[in-house]
């Protein structure tokens, strides 16, 4: 059985998690895009871990965490997220942990020119987190990176290298007057990194069809949401790599998998972090408040999120993109506190109103139409059964379940791995 978990808005829906959950039932769990800018919370019995390219199956025993190559493979920050991770009691061995010897390498400069563009730009940046992943993925695109197998041939890697060397110095010395880089820092950045996560690469794609012939189920995880897709997000405020379900095949290994089941990940309210329209943001005080109750602080950069009422309009337009077959609703608990629950329930746009995701140039236009439902102020951090949910709790899970066309199978109630309720 193929699961995919995904999110269905701007990201930080609450991925991690549910794959923390949902891993003890599956055999190999991977990542299949996106790169070290992820900022996945787990909380378990390791303690709190906020993982970044590491698979968030990383804990569960007996599961094997594969690296796809539709990953930005930063050599340097992975190596230093698994020696956090030993630290702190977890195994991390070529056994569980799998690179595909088709990632490409995210090498030094690509941070480099994250942060020179972000400067560049000003005032109309992009609001990267300057990990490099929008520089890297256009040299994979334009195949001018290097793949983890080719660390197995180190003459051949060091050729390679020095010429992507000779292009790479045109554009930081000409287009952004910064130092260049030399293969004494390649090589530098080889012992150091490089040969550090050669041993846990190999040929995973090989690793996943034996694993399918067995029946082994795999689950396959998602960085950000639908609205950062690349093709079918706000661009150009996405991020540079196909986070939807679609795509988990081509970034996994496995390109001609079909996917079983797509839990698609919606948060009861929304937050966004960086720059983009968000039709739905909250401003001032009321903000404020929603940003302390759930704790909506970046995982990876500590920025406060942008943060909202839920937005039915975007959330539906994420389910049809990602092809959910089923939704977790996360940190319903947070929403605990308000009197009445809000609901960005349409957008008005040049006076009309409307119901359908807009064509990305149209959002800084579109105005949110807020609806109200009660709410229950009470602690449902406890409940673990439907029933226990108050009833306007459920109502309001029912009337986002029915506007967004699908399923919430999952209602989430904290951010420990057992605060669920599975309907
Ligand atoms: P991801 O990138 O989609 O995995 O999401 P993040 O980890 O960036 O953000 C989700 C945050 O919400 C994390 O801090 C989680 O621990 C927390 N969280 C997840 N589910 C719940 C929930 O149901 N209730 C509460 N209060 N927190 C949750």
């Amino acid at each position: 059985m193929n699961t995919a978990i995904v999110g269905i808005n701007w990201g930080d829906e609450g991925k991690g998690r549910m794959v923390d959950l949902v891993s003890r039932d599956n055999d190999v769990v991977v990542r299949y895009q996106g790169g070290g800018n992820a900022g996945h919370t787990i909380i378990n019995e390791y303690g709190k871990f906020a993982l970044h390219l590491l698979p968030s199956g990383i804990f569960t025993k007996g599961v094997v965490n594969i690296l796809g190559n539709g990953v930005a493979l930063d050599c340097e920050n992975l190596y230093k997220e698994i020696e956090e991770v030993r630290a702190r009691g977890v195994d991390v061995t070529p056994e569980n942990l799998k690179i595909s010897d088709r990632a490409s390498l995210l090498l030094p400069w690509h941070r480099d020119l994250d942060s020179l563009e972000e400067a560049r730009l000003a005032d109309k940046k992009y609001g990267s987190t300057k990990q490099g992943i929008a520089p890297f993925y256009s040299d994979k695109y334009s195949k001018k990176t290097v793949m983890a197998g080719e660390l197995n041939y180190p003459e051949h890697l060091r050729s390679h290298l020095k010429d992507l060397l000779e292009w790479k110095n045109l554009t930081l010395k000409n287009v952004y007057g910064a130092p260049e880089t030399t293969m004494d820092d390649l090589e530098k950045w080889i012992e150091s990194y490089g040969e550090k996560i050669r041993p846990f690469v190999c040929d995973t794609g090989e690793y996943l069809k034996n694993a399918t012939k067995e029946g082994k189920n795999v689950l396959f995880e998602a960085q950000l949401g639908a609205l950062r897709d690349l093709d079918y997000g706000i661009y150009p405020y996405t991020t540079s790599s196909n986070t939807i379900a679609a795509f988990a095949p081509v970034g996994s290994g496995l390109p001609g998998a079909k996917l079983d089941k797509i839990v698609g990940v919606v948060k009861a309210y929304s937050s966004c972090v960086g720059e983009g329209p968000f039709t739905c943001e909250w401003f001032g005080e009321k903000a404020e408040k929603l940003r302390e109750a759930g704790d909506e602080y970046g995982a990876k950069t500590g920025r406060p999120r942008r943060v909202g009422p839920i937005d039915i309009v975007a959330t539906r337009y994420g389910v049809e993109c990602q092809g959910a077959t089923v939704i977790a609703l996360t940190k319903l608990d947070v929403l605990s506190v308000m009197d009445e629950i809000p609901i960005c329930a349409k957008y008005e746009l040049d006076g009309k109103i409307i119901d359908r995701f807009p064509f990305p140039t149209l959002l800084d236009s579109c105005k949110p139409v807020t609806e109200y439902m009660k709410g229950w102020k009470s602690d449902i951090s406890g409940c673990r059964k439907w029933e226990d949910l108050p009833k306007e709790a459920r109502d309001y899970v029912l009337y986002v379940e029915r506007e967004i066309g699908c399923k919430i199978g999952y209602v989430s109630v904290g951010p420990e791995r057992d605060s669920i309720i599975i309907r």
